[in-house]
């Protein structure tokens, strides 16, 4: 078994992260496994040195070991790259200008665009994109449509969603843990539901050049990783993952969604939330052990 903890380094670790990564750690460890860290920095905007040296700092005091080096994903982009020239050379990406306002302004529209009615607005990735600069009429035999180069990195890049749901067919993976409606076991996720409730996702943010769902899977399979333990937040986002996964040719790890750590009003913990930062608690001088209690481990 190889687990890994994959955090952002855009914020204070906290009670939440510090499940995430004890249950990962524990899983692995008590399978006689192997526990690996990454770094997810491909938002380089509000990627910071301090809080990355605050994570391993917290993954030590917490009592965690990492086997192996730790990647930090701004330093893969060109495997990223090569991922993306092999969907487009599929004809698999097109590129896209919408801003979010113009996403809004189709989506809540419908009649007006190319969006089909009685399908959910939202997917994982929020509003279902409504398609404004999908290129239409292209068949499979179109000559023209792998012949055009790859688009400059600072281009926003989506996924033809109907093309690569044909491709791909219907989906599974395995759950060990639950998504948030209680899935567990086997997972499906039929062509029609990739088309109805996914969507065309952006795999290449303007700004970014990648994607964290690109990312994660390549990053996944980069550091064969067995079982991927995280939060039910990111459940619908797997049926992304397998199905990426599938198209670049990938393993599909198993799976484990655990329960997110939420504050006394019931809402789950986000980045800002300082007040239950692991740095905090520590200065108030809480243990490890005390931590462990908290998230109920
Ligand atoms: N980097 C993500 C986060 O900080 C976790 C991604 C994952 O576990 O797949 O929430």
């Amino acid at each position: 078994m190889r687990s890994r903890f994959a955090p952002s380094p855009t914020g204070p670790l906290h009670l939440g992260h510090a499940f995430s990564a004890l249950l990962a750690h524990d899983m692995a460890r008590a399978a006689g496994g192997a526990f690996l860290l990454r770094i997810e920095d491909i938002d380089q905007s509000r990627a910071r040195p301090a809080w990355e040296a605050q994570i391993y700092d917290d993954l030590h005091w917490l009592g965690l070991s990492w086997d192996g080096d730790v990647p930090r994903q701004s330093d893969q982009m060109a495997r990223y790259q090569a991922a993306l020239d092999r969907l487009w050379a599929q004809g698999l990406l097109y590129p896209c200008n919408c801003s979010r306002k113009d996403i809004a302004a189709a989506s809540s529209a419908p009649q007006e665009g190319t969006y089909p009615q009685n399908v959910p607005l939202h997917g994982p990735d929020g509003l279902i994109y409504p398609g404004t600069c999908r290129p239409g009429g292209h068949s499979d035999r179109d000559p023209q449509r792998n012949s055009q180069t790859i688009p400059p990195t600072d281009t926003t890049l989506r996924l033809n969603m109907k093309r690569a749901a044909e491709l791909a067919g219907t989906r599974i993976f395995i759950e060990s843990g639950q998504g948030p409606s209680g899935e567990t076991g086997t997972i499906t996720t039929t062509a029609q539901h990739y088309c109805d409730s996914v969507g065309d996702i952006v795999l290449a943010r303007r700004d970014m050049g990648t994607s964290y769902h690109l990312a994660v899977v390549l990053d996944d399979a980069a550091q064969d990783i067995s079982h991927v333990v995280r939060g039910q937040d990111l459940f619908d986002a797997t049926r992304i993952h397998v199905l990426l996964q599938q198209l670049l040719g990938l393993p599909v790890p198993l799976y484990h969604h655990h329960r997110l750590i939420r504050d006394e009003t019931g809402k789950r913990l986000a980045k800002r939330d300082d007040a239950r930062a692991i740095a905090k608690y520590r200065s108030e001088g809480a243990s490890p052990a005390d931590i462990r209690q908290m998230v109920g481990l």
